[in-house]
């Protein structure tokens, strides 16, 4: 094992361990890799770090394909950091640690009369990973995790907890989409709905038929979404499950979820395909366990459709053999400074190479095609962005880093790829 010439953490501490993200493309080896237990292991191991000139980056569950989390300093794993804090039903708001996986936070707020109010494909990211990167699910009308977010408490870059909340809207905006560069985020409030029972409508209709009904499921539905597949091999991808001899090519595996009042135990369906459950047990679409590694880009919603035939012709004329299928949601406007849904109706548009061929020649005619679509980029998803293309994006990017610098003036949060982008 190398030998390092650095003091040593006040709390427990691996050193040289190697870190690999969900997807297989990131890497790190931390000088220190550290496990808080809980707020005052944070601070401690935060003020050793910036005693010892250490750069700190938090992991959540690893599962974003940036290099958001990497870093040769210290990594600070939240898997400790984990459970409900408080929740207050009569303003439909819940405070977590930090660390909470998505996965864990369903049972809890049910069990006190409240759900979150929307949420992604799956259920393994950490609640402050989520909200770094404004992990979303679909729905023209929701936001995403990043637009809930009304209060949290920072281990901040001078070594202090800092709480950032309604009454200081400037650093809070900030602090909704902030990857991770403000600091490490101990416990945060969301604002949750009263608890609702969702039924899932999973279809497989051609093109054709998609685009007819596409303005109005759009606009009417509180989910919808699909994932449109260009040949045979692309459902198995994802692992979707498709009815055996139905051809899916030029077809999408189409999920619906509506609101509807159910009566426990009796009204609860596990049929796959047409569950009816409390809202959290529907999200999670299961599969997606085969590694892939994915980009995702955001149109403005009114040019959902021309975006969506531009995309699947250049896959059809250029990329035949890029075979995963495009997925396609939707999410409403918000105002988190970096947020990429910053005050705009929005189309989402993921797209996903092979691991191990090489794929960037595809996604950089993506990011080229979509650029002329005015697109915003997943955080957490491949994306070709440099500052000048952030600063044309986003009008309110020097609020946010201005406050970035007010939380962390000597850039411990950042890493080379952060620095370059909002340092
Ligand atoms: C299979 C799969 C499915 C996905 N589905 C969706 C989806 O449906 N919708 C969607 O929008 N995205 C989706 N994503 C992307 C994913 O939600 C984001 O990349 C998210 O940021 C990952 O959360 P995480 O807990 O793994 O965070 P990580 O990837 O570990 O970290 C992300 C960022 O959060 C920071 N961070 C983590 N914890 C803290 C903390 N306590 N304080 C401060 N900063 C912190 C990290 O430093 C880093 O900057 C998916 C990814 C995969 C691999």
């Amino acid at each position: 094992m190398p030998t390092h010439n650095y003091a040593v953490p006040p709390i427990s501490y691996a050193t040289y361990q190697p870190w690999t993200n969900w997807g297989g493309n990131q890497t790190c080896t931390p000088a220190f890799t550290v496990a808080p237990r809980d707020e005052q292991e944070v601070l401690d191991a935060v003020r050793f770090a910036i005693k010892q000139n250490l750069p700190v980056r938090a992991v959540g569950a690893g599962h974003s394909f940036t290099p958001i989390v990497t870093t040769g300093g210290m990594l600070i794993n939240t898997d400790a950091l984990t459970g409900v804090t408080d929740v207050d039903v009569a303003r439909n708001r819940v405070r977590l640690r930090g660390g909470t996986r998505i996965k864990d936070i369903g049972d809890p707020l049910w069990e006190r009369g409240l759900s979150l109010t929307n949420q992604g494909d799956i259920i393994e990211q950490s609640i402050s990973g989520a909200l770094a990167t404004a992990t979303h699910g679909s729905g023209i009308r929701q936001t995403s995790f990043s637009g809930r977010l009304r209060w949290a408490r920072i281990v901040n870059g001078h070594g202090e907890i800092v709480e950032v909340g309604e009454d200081d809207l400037n650093k809070l905006l900030a602090a909704q989409v902030a990857l991770g560069t403000l600091g490490i985020m101990t416990e945060v409030e969301l604002e949750a709905s009263p608890r609702y029972h969702l039924a899932e409508e999973v279809s497989y209709p051609h093109w054709d038929e998609i685009k007819a009904n596409l303005a109005d499921n759009v606009a009417n539905l509180r989910h919808y979404s699909f994932l449109w597949c260009q040949t045979e091999e692309s459902p198995a991808l994802y692992e979707l499950p498709c009815p055996e001899g139905l051809p899916m090519t030029n077809r999408a595996y189409q999920k619906i979820y509506r609101e509807v009042e159910v009566t426990e135990p009796d009204g609860i369906s596990t049929t796959p395909g047409a569950r009816v459950d409390r809202s959290y047990r529907i999200y999670d679409m299961g599969g997606m366990t085969l590694p892939f590694h994915e980009l995702e880009y955001y149109v403005p919603a009114e040019r959902s459709l021309e975006a969506i035939e531009a995309l699947q012709q250049l896959i059809l004329t250029k990329y035949p053999n890029e075979l995963y299928p495009i997925e396609v949601r939707w999410v409403g406007p918000e105002d988190g400074y970096l947020s990429p849904f910053y005050k705009r109706e929005t189309n989402v548009l993921s797209v996903s190479g092979h691991p191990g061929t090489d794929y960037w020649p595809y996604l950089r005619d993506v990011d080229a095609l979509l650029e002329d679509f005015d697109a915003r980029q997943h955080w957490g998803k491949l994306h070709f962005l440099t500052r000048e293309r952030i600063e044309k994006q986003y009008p309110e990017y020097d609020k946010f880093v201005a406050v970035r610098r007010e939380f962390d003036p000597n850039g411990v949060f950042l890493n080379d790829s952060l620095r370059q982008l909002v340092g």
